[in-house]
């Protein structure tokens, strides 16, 4: 990341923004942001922030910089290693943790798991009790929350960019499962990579569900998907599936004109 910002820098003589950078790298804002404010602190530091853009200056990164950055790695793998053997210790654990902290003359606390010789928490559960957690998790729907600002120049030609008008802004939608989540993550993994590539009925009925106790207003009158090239059939056959549960029909809206890499692959709003 360092070494593409500092030649995307170097292609821009009048500087980039954070914005524009989000456009030129496939990396998550947060980490953007990092990267840039650790190199500015560099001595001579290889950029500098003027007014939002950032700029290249005449200094070059010096070497040393991937000396400390090693160094850095190395010390957050050998912290990785202790908090390992911590979740494996056969002795006191707060008298492990005092020795980290290198305090060596720190007697048995007698009230950790390994001083007491069994777990400090349970570790059955009752089989009605998970069942009632994965029924709550399957009610848990989560908010999409509606962009407020155009994404910088995705939309220019049609000069939507700044804060997107209250006219134009979408209302908080629901969304019923998050990749992977313990609700119906499996159900969706399970749909998207069977070989009938079919979602479950099941998810079906709980979209339906879900739009029943969301209750938007207006009502929804119709039911549409975003297409993928990779998968042609597997969104818009659930789709048409919803639509028919609903009793509204299906309008195949959207085409997708071009290949784009997954969206899970896609790290900061722009992309
Ligand atoms: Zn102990």
């Amino acid at each position: 990341m360092v070494e593409t910002i500092l030649s995307q820098l170097d292609a821009a003589p009048d500087g980039l923004t954070l914005a524009e950078l989000q456009i030129k790298l496939n990396a998550p804002r947060g980490r953007l942001d990092h990267a840039l404010k650790l190199l500015s602190l560099e001595s001579p530091a290889p950029l500098l922030k003027l007014d939002n853009r950032w700029k290249r200056t005449v200094a070059p990164l010096a070497p040393t910089f991937w000396e400390r950055v090693e160094r850095l790695t190395e010390l957050r793998k050998r912290e990785q290693t202790r908090m390992l053997e911590y979740l494996q210790a056969r002795s006191c654990l707060m008298q492990f943790l005092a020795r980290e902290l290198d305090e060596h003359d720190a007697p048995p606390c007698g009230r950790c798991a390994v001083c007491r010789g069994e777990p400090l928490l349970a570790e059955q559960f009752p089989p009605a009790l998970a069942e009632r957690a994965a029924q709550f998790l399957q009610r848990t729907h989560h908010p999409i929350k509606p962009h407020k600002l155009w994404p910088k120049d995705a939309f220019s030609t049609y000069q939507f960019t700044g804060k997107i008008s209250e006219s134009l802004r979408a209302e908080t939608g629901r969304v019923l499962a998050i990749w992977g989540d313990a609700g119906w993550g499996e159900l969706v993994r399970a749909g998207k990579y069977s070989a009938a590539a079919r979602f479950d009925d099941r998810l079906v009925v709980a979209v339906v569900e879900m739009i029943r106790e969301w209750n938007p207003q207006p009502p929804p009158a119709w039911v549409t998907c975003v297409p993928s090239l990779n998968h042609t059939t597997l969104v818009a056959e659930f789709a048409e599936r919803l639509a028919n549960s609903l009793k509204l029909p299906f309008h195949s809206v959207l085409q997708k004109i071009q290949p784009t890499p997954p969206q899970k692959e896609m790290q900061n709003g722009f992309q």
